[in-house]
């Protein structure tokens, strides 16, 4: 079980205060549960007022390793003690051997590292019209990138240009133009949107802030053929989906695809760095010249080492096995759950979105209950609870927290 350092309690400082605090001078974006986290370790987390919760969020797959693993946080103390920045302005140690770890987990030739998983997908979106001018022959300024209903790429101006949820853009146009939306899962409407100024198709493998939306069988592999054939790049936003999370290195592996550009963040860092990457060929990543893309803390040396180990985890493929084996166990139990609340239950690996009904009432209430009995989920668009732990849970950890899941869902 858990065993956090032992440090002498600071002047206690309640939960109620915290939260008070972030009300007064945080801006009010987030509206998050009320637990103040103080200390954490593998998949447990304590709070201000010492009290345990197994999490079961892992910061949106950022913490797929769990919290504080010690290998990450071994390398990233290392670092800290030799060089954290250079900017790009000179060359570090770290960044070449970090490309090239990446690009060999991806199967890929090149890397373009830069910071949060928006810069990612923004890096991407660049790279695909920069390419479809250079390379695919585009007319200036008609570059057409095509995205999907419910996508959830981040918050950029041009990418909440294309999101399909109202909150993202209300009152913050004008918009980017250049992107048209297909219905997510249906090929058809991908087929009608192309032409021949399209030089990308951006999809998430399975739409995580949609509510864990897996789409339908074969639509993957039928959309990569399809922008095969019509010389459109098909770019993999895996930011959420990849790095272990479905039980395979890579969500696209579970369709067999293998696109021509991954996105990636969150658990690249390791949850102790912001690291993000746009991975591709030397075709594709080649368009770029000095001057022309850049970030100052882009491939810093601090990140770049920490993500170094995690790739070198990844390629064991332990959590991959473990997300498998325990995501089956998981999904083996919700089998046995006998409820009238339920409407869906969706995903793969340790990634699961629980849907109530309508008549059920709204997810929060749920996730606060969840937080009375120990248990830290997150509600999203409502009605669903997204279930995605740590992928080092083990199968005494999931029997513990079903039983809380058993409790509120009965
Ligand atoms: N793309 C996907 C699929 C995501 O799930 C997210 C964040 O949830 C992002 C992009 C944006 O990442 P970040 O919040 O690091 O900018």
């Amino acid at each position: 079980m858990m065993t956090l350092a032992t440090k002498p309690t600071p002047k206690a400082i309640s939960t109620e205060d915290h939260i008070e605090k972030v009300e007064l001078y945080a801006a009010h974006n987030y509206h998050p549960l009320p637990v103040v986290v103080r200390e954490a370790e593998g998949i447990w987390v304590e709070d201000v007022e010492g009290n345990r919760f197994m999490d079961m969020l892992a910061a949106y797959s950022a913490m797929n390793f769990g919290h504080r693993h010690p290998e990450l946080v071994a390398v990233a103390k290392e670092q800290l003690d030799r060089v954290t920045l250079t900017s790009r302005a000179f060359h570090n140690d770290q960044l070449g051997p970090f490309c090239e770890d990446l690009a060999r987990l991806c199967r890929m030739e090149m890397v373009l590292p830069m910071n949060t998983g928006a810069e990612g997908v923004e890096t991407a979106l660049k790279t695909a019209r920069k390419w479809g001018y250079l390379k695919k022959g585009v007319p200036e300024n008609q570059a057409k990138i095509i995205t999907c209903t419910e996508n959830f790429h981040g918050r950029t101006t041009t990418i909440v240009s294309f999101s399909t949820d109202p909150q993202a853009s209300k009152d913050y146009g004008p918009f980017t133009p250049g992107f048209e939306v297909v219905r997510y899962g249906d090929i058809e409407s991908l087929r009608k949107a192309i032409d021949a100024n399209t030089v990308a198709f951006l999809v998430e493998p399975i739409q995580g802030e949609a509510g864990i939306v897996v789409p339908p069988q074969g639509y993957l592999k039928q959309a990569f053929d399809l922008c095969r054939k019509n010389k459109v790049l098909f770019i993999a936003d895996e930011i959420q989906s990849g790095l272990g999370r479905v039980g395979t290195t890579f969500c696209c592996e579970l369709d067999g695809i293998h696109p021509d550009m991954f996105i990636l963040g969150k658990a690249l860092g390791g949850g102790i760095m912001p690291i993000s990457a746009v991975v591709s060929t030397k075709e594709i990543l080649d368009v770029f010249k000095p001057g022309d893309h850049g970030s100052t803390f882009g491939g810093n040396p601090l990140a770049c080492a920490v993500a170094r180990k995690v790739i070198e985890i990844l390629e064991t493929g332990e959590f991959q096995r473990n997300a498998r084996e325990m995501g089956a166990y998981l999904f083996g139990l919700f089998g046995t759950l006998s409820t009238k609340k339920i409407k869906e239950v969706r995903g793969r690996g340790l990634w699961v979105g629980i849907e109530l009904h309508v008549s059920a009432g709204k997810a929060r209430p749920y996730c606060e209950q969840l937080i009375h009995d120990g248990l830290l989920c997150k509600d999203t668009h409502e009605q669903v609870i997204r279930l995605a732990p740590p992928l080092c849970i083990t199968k005494d950890e999931i029997d513990w927290a079903f039983a809380r899941l058993r409790k509120v869902l009965s």
